[in-house]
């Protein structure tokens, strides 16, 4: 659960003075076990900033994120750290870039097999026999093969099995998927994306999905956060949202989409208006300046949020009473 969250980073501007960039402005959700959040924006918006602060890659400004009600920033003596970064794992574009290409697929899974003393080390059969089963239960057959390979002899979707193989292995609770399938072929994204829908229900894990693509958000994701330029603009139940979408933004977003259903590949078209660099200083809605309903206020004071139904936020001046 984030409250909150603010995240600034400095920038260099120019040589004489440094200036700070607002990546995160007031955003908050939550995240459960067997059920997806996808967080959708265009790059820049903030949604792998949100990642890596869940995943205490680096602590926010402002706010704060609690796992099973426990403030994170708190987690600091080793093995509650060990621990939290077996339960909370990361899932990156690049396939290939969390591989080492020296090691073979079966090291891969084996290493944190050990690390986190799932399987005895002195125990050999035991180790060969559940990183077969974990390749096995991604889809990579016949396992005992795969296992014989190196990184470079599979393909984009296979790597990407791999690196979701070790999150079943450390027995992740929380997996951070950062546009997992946006480098891999079309053809092969469904698959990838079955794979996780899958294990977030048989090991109850909570997903969080980033992508640019809306479409593929309903796949996997219960839950639907739209992010733009730092700022959670609506979110709330998927289905609810893509079938009728209250911001603006997000109206723009899924008219850019004419099927979701079949399109897994539409990028947002049209009115790209002018995107605004947030600084803390920032006032209004972060949208203004590409709104057709736009009004003063917009640009002097960020909305509130204001709840459309049980399970649907928005924050936009049209929907305050
Ligand atoms: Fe448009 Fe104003 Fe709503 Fe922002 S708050 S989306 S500018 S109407
Ligand atoms: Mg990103």
């Amino acid at each position: 659960e984030g409250k909150n969250l603010i995240k600034d980073f400095e920038v260099n501007s120019n040589s004489l003075k440094k200036s700070k960039m607002r990546a995160i402005n007031d955003v908050s959700f939550k995240m459960y076990k067997s059920r997806g959040l996808a967080v959708v924006g265009e790059s820049g918006s903030g949604k792998s900033t949100t990642a890596k602060m869940i995943a205490k890659m680096y602590p926010p400004t402002g706010g704060h994120i609690e796992h099973y009600g426990r403030d994170i920033a708190e987690i600091t003596k080793h093995r509650d750290l060990m621990q939290f970064r077996q339960g909370v794992q990361m899932v990156w574009q690049d396939p290939f870039g969390s591989l080492n290409p020296t090691h073979t697929i079966f090291h891969h899974i084996a290493r944190p097999l050990l690390i986190h003393k799932k399987v005895s080390p002195s125990n050999k059969k035991e180790l060969e026999e559940k990183v077969y089963s974990l390749l096995e239960q991604v889809g990579l057959i016949p396992p005992k093969a795969t296992a014989a390979k190196f990184p470079h002899q599979l393909s984009g979707g296979q790597r990407q099995r791999v690196n979701l193989a070790r999150n079943i292995a450390v027995g992740a609770e929380v997996v951070l998927a950062d546009e997992p399938t946006s480098m891999l072929d079309v053809s092969i994204r469904a698959g990838v994306l079955n794979l996780m829908e899958e294990m977030k229900f048989e090991r109850e894990m909570a997903l969080l999905y980033i992508t640019h693509d809306i479409a593929t958000a309903r796949y996997i994701a219960e839950d639907l956060a739209v992010m733009y330029v730092g700022h959670m603009v609506e979110w709330g139940d998927t289905e609810e949202i893509i079938h009728d979408p209250q911001h603006p933004y997000t109206q723009l977003l899924v008219s850019a989409v004419p099927d979701p259903s079949k399109s897994i590949h539409t990028k947002l078209k049209g009115n790209k208006g002018e995107i605004p660099l947030w600084t803390p200083e920032s006032l209004g809605c972060p949208f203004a300046g590409r709104c057709t309903h736009a009004m003063d206020k917009c640009r002097e004071k960020l909305p509130e949020i204001s709840q459309l139904s049980d399970n649907h936020f928005v924050r936009c001046y049209l929907f305050e009473n």
